[in-house]
């Protein structure tokens, strides 16, 4: 009775660590071989599993953190302090945060309907009018949120027509697609990260994509406090300690030979919510566009005004079901109130209606239909 009790309402987490028992073999092999450090097999082997899935061509680093991985693009595009970059309003702070590390001021630039991602329209309007005012920004920051891919290809031509270089951040996309080619592949910088909330995850980690094989020995070279060659540790400029550690990489690896799998379960539960929700008039989807494969990292569902939004999370959570609002936009963060922005309401739109459900890999067909019908009965339904 107790056991069937605790079991009946057990935490159901928003997004929780999935290992797959491979890690182990890889942790095994490094303490084996005393590779416990920033650097060793793990870490070169986790860069090419990486590189292998992205098909692409591209030069995979593996840092501590997604956070790491934008600072590091941002020093080697050169963004210094007093500087402008663009960035999208809709996302978590981590993708921002680095542009006030270097001194640089953001620019937030509001969403489109479609991908809930940075608006292709706004993001013209605000290079032209910042070009104006005189500061041509040094660098967009493009986001792939919940898994949903930015509109590629208009986003590309906008960078190219105004030469100003995309960071994508697919922190929440890995897995996610675009006409068949992975997200991680479509900035001139790409980024992933491996945080314990992400669909992979290293326990903390991250990595930078660069298109070529200098720019990786660019950011190996900065990420490792920018020691010149020689053992006289000779420093010209300023590096940092963001390298990956070989333990780490090891859960990586381990973590690579799942990623597939864990897509299609994330989309599976995208699918279940979907089927049995969908006919609630208060309740919609973000559908996928044309080409758009989203890997479903978080199903976040819209509302019909914020009372219900509010009401629904406070049921979840009454009921042991960690839910969460849709990510607050920066500018309205008090970190970001006084930076520039160009707004047309969708972010703060989302923000208000937006309500994030359990999205794990690890989630049982029980505990999706706990959550439905717990969802279900606050409509009237039983
Ligand atoms: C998680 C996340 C990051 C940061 O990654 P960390 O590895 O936690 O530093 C960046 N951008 C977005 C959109 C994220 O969700």
């Amino acid at each position: 009775m107790a056991i069937n009790e605790s079991k009946l309402n057990s935490r159901i987490w928003l997004s929780p660590p999935h290992m797959s028992g491979y890690e182990q073999e890889f942790i095994e092999e490094a303490f084996k071989l005393n590779w416990i450090a920033p650097l060793g097999p793990n870490v070169n082997g986790f860069e090419n599993d990486i590189e292998v899935y992205l098909n692409q061509n591209r030069h995979v680093t593996a840092l501590s953190s997604g956070t790491a991985a934008i600072h590091l693009a941002l020093h080697i595009i050169g963004v210094k302090a007093k500087d402008e970059v663009i960035c999208q309003t809709k996302t978590f702070v981590a993708s921002v945060n680095p542009v006030k590390y270097l001194g640089a001021t953001p620019i937030l630039v509001d969403s489109e309907k479609e991908t809930w991602n940075i608006c292709p329209k706004l993001l013209e309007q605000a290079i032209i009018d910042r070009i104006n005012k005189g500061k041509k920004p040094k660098a967009i920051i493009a986001i792939n949120l919940y898994g949903m891919p930015y509109n590629t290809m208009q986003i590309e031509t906008i960078s190219k027509k105004y030469n100003i270089p995309i960071i994508e951040d697919s922190a929440e996309a890995f897995g996610s697609e675009v006409y068949g080619r992975k997200c991680g592949t479509f900035g001139d910088f790409s980024i992933l990260s491996f945080n314990g909330n992400k669909i992979i995850t290293t326990s903390g980690g991250g990595a930078l994509i660069t298109s070529s094989k200098k720019l990786k020995e660019k950011a190996v070279f900065l990420a490792t406090q920018a020691k010149e060659d020689g053992n006289e540790y000779i420093h010209k400029t300023l590096g940092y300690n963001y390298r990956m550690s070989n333990i780490i990489a090891g859960i990586g690896r381990g973590q690579m030979r799942v990623l597939d799998n864990y897509v299609s379960l994330r989309r599976r539960n995208y699918k279940y919510y979907q089927q049995n929700l969908c006919h609630i008039k208060a309740i919609t989807f973000l559908n996928e566009p044309k080409g758009f494969t989203s890997n479903r990292w978080l199903t976040c569902i819209l509302l019909d005004n914020e009372n219900t939004r509010n009401n629904l999370l406070k049921l979840l959570n009454d009921h042991n079901i960690e839910a969460r609002p849709s990510w607050k936009p920066m500018h309205l963060q008090p970190l970001y109130k006084n930076v520039p922005t160009y707004l047309n309401g969708v972010s703060e739109e989302l923000y208000k209606k937006g309500l994030c459900l359990p999205s794990g890999s690890n989630l049982t067909k029980n505990d999706l239909k706990r959550i439905v019908n717990l969802i279900k009965s606050y409509f009237g339904e039983a």
